[in-house]
């Protein structure tokens, strides 16, 4: 063997060690939405240009990544596993920034420009300072941006290329540092004023035990994503003084009639269940607030908007629905779901606390306000 052979050799061996560092199966830790740039995309069955083609992506659809393997990223689709090739796919809203940077970032740059980090799980970015303008765009926890321009609680921000969005300042890292903030107020309201003191709150946490209430697209039973929700939703209601009475603390069975039932023993102000949503359309997405009797809507609509205003799930709005628990409770009761477990963009957000403590807000101020 020549010198030149040799070197050659260790060339190619050190590509090989290289690679074998480097295309390691990753999991993704975050689960993070990418976004279609090529015009389409082959959805495979697995991670290689062998595998067959189960269906085309195109330009602009959004999918949610559950692993990353040599260079291919695995996602859902009609609940089975697919895979796409990941070079054709571009992160939402991370001016290209590759996924491995992106969370170590600093935010202290050498511009003078201010940097915020999206703090809240998942958000939109809006073409205008406020809830009311058109959705451009989305982003996740960790994403970093310039900010432009500010207006109230907004912040304009630079997307890719030279493109603005505006984003809730109350969803970034400079949420604490501002003094009279939306949110400060409203978290304040919520922890301090105890605006719900004297109010009998009964919480429902549906399903339980024997009964799993929806089947989540993974298999996540509905039951599992509640438990840990109601638990936040009761914490928050109680710092803002309220009495909460709960129909389940734990993963047991609880007739319908006896969470009525429970519910009619008290002099209760507000009766609210709690659900998480499903579908055969795994498409669906979103949060429906149910009311029974119309004298009932208004509470409907004072909690979902409050609950809209601090998570980025589609509104799905306040509706009409004959649910037992609601028909024969006495109290103004509403049936709250809180997004659709069968949907793969809703499901790994609903799960996250940060989305958990979104809703217990919302809940809450929603209730603060309709006392008002
Ligand atoms: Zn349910």
């Amino acid at each position: 063997m020549n010198n030149r052979l040799s070197s050659k050799l260790v060339f190619i061996l050190s590509l090989f060690f290289l690679s074998f560092i480097f295309l390691q199966p990753v999991q993704a830790s975050n689960l993070e939405t990418y976004e279609v740039s090529s015009s389409t995309l082959n959805v495979r069955s697995g991670p290689s240009s062998d595998s067959e083609i189960v269906a085309q992506f195109v330009n602009g659809n959004e999918l949610v990544i559950f692993q990353e393997k040599y260079g291919w990223v695995q996602t859902y689709l009609d609940g089975e596993e697919v895979w796409v090739a990941r070079h054709h796919l571009v992160k939402k809203d991370s001016s290209n920034t590759e996924t491995a940077s992106t969370g170590t970032t600093n935010t202290e740059t050498s511009s003078d420009h201010k940097m915020v980090t999206i703090t809240s799980e998942s958000i939109f970015v809006r073409s205008g300072p406020g809830t009311s303008h058109e959705m451009v765009s989305s982003a996740v926890s960790g994403d970093n941006f310039e900010v432009t321009d500010k207006s109230g609680d907004w912040y304009q921000i630079m997307l890719s290329g030279s493109e603005t969005g505006w984003i809730a300042s109350w969803l970034t890292d400079q949420a604490s540092h501002q003094e009279a903030s939306q949110d400060n107020n409203a978290n304040a309201v919520s922890s301090n004023s105890k605006s719900l003191e004297g109010y009998n709150i009964v919480v429902d946490p549906g399903h339980g035990g024997t009964d799993p209430g929806a089947i989540g697209f993974n298999g996540i039973q509905e039951k599992d994503v509640i438990l840990p929700t109601s638990t936040k939703v009761i914490d928050h209601l109680r710092d803002a003084g309220a009495n909460v009475i709960v129909t389940r603390t734990g993963d047991n069975f609880v007739l319908l009639d006896d969470r009525v039932r429970i519910s009619n023993s008290y002099y209760t102000d507000a009766f609210i269940s709690l659900h998480y949503d499903s579908s055969l359309n795994m498409s669906a997405n979103g949060v429906t607030t149910y009311f029974a009797d119309i004298a009932d809507k208004k509470m409907g609509e004072s909690i979902q908007s409050s609950i809209i205003s601090q998570v980025s799930l589609h509104d799905r709005g306040v509706r009409q629905a004959n649910y037992k628990v609601l028909v024969n409770s006495s109290a103004p009761s509403v049936l709250l779901e809180l997004g659709f477990i069968s949907n793969p963009h809703n499901l790994p957000i609903v799960q996250t606390e940060s989305y958990q403590n979104s809703v217990a807000t919302g809940i809450t101020n929603g209730l603060i306000t309709y006392f008002e």
